[in-house]
């Protein structure tokens, strides 16, 4: 089973998924979703640790990490906001297979390219790259005063509108490898639908910045 992984990403196939995803917008075309991230939380959730990986773990097989053995981590939270004017709906992944790949070792759909995130130099040269495995898009929290009823769970996906999903950096794979980055600071650039697979109203706000700082000192 191939799974979305930092090496194995292909642009091309995304783009033909954003053409095939036309069946599934919205009714009509002025209201659309408008995913963005929840950058606050994002900030206040980076933390830094090594972690030691099996062969064996899902992590390793689904290319999560780069190789066995010692890795050190960037982990964050990373909530997904619609904040446009009408639902996403994706539906039944068992009806789109072009949007999800099976995960046999987690034992879950994974949605393919919901999001990217890059580590890049100050000067804007990319030195890391994962993408986040956003395996169930739901409505997870909600972020408006008078929310409706939460719609979307992992067999019926979608974020309705005032709603989050939230991943939680205690997850498998919620982390980008930076392994082999030196110490000092860094801009962390995390990218909500970066190849449109989702159609918005509002693109500009897809991409966030975050000036990080990697320290010298990695614990376990
Ligand atoms: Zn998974």
């Amino acid at each position: 089973m191939k799974l979305i992984g930092a090496k194995r990403f292909n642009v091309s196939k995304l783009s033909f998924l954003a053409l095939a995803f036309g069946t599934l917008l919205p009714d009509r075309a002025q209201a659309l979703p408008d995913l963005t991230l929840a950058v606050e939380r994002a900030k206040m959730t980076i933390e830094y640790k090594r972690r030691a990986f099996d062969p064996s773990e899902c992590a390793v097989q689904e290319g999560c990490i780069f190789n066995s053995g010692g890795r050190k981590l960037l982990l964050l939270d990373a909530g997904i906001r619609n904040m446009g004017a009408s639902d996403l709906v994706i539906g039944n992944p068992y009806e789109h297979p072009a949007l999800f790949t099976w995960s046999p070792c987690h034992g879950h759909f994974h949605m393919k390219g919901l999001a990217t995130y890059r580590v890049l130099t100050l000067s804007g040269r990319q030195v890391a790259r994962a993408y986040k495995q956003g395996f169930c898009l739901r409505d997870d929290r909600p972020k408006t005063l008078n929310p409706t009823p939460a719609k979307y769970t992992c067999d019926y996906q979608g974020i309705s509108v005032g709603w989050q999903d939230t991943y939680d950096k205690s997850l498998d794979c919620q982390w980008i490898d930076i392994s082999g980055v030196p110490p000092g600071a860094y801009w962390l650039e995390i990218t909500i639908n970066p190849n449109h697979v989702f159609q918005e109203s509002n693109y500009s706000n897809n991409r966030t910045l975050i000036r990080i700082n990697v320290p010298y000192h990695v614990y376990y």
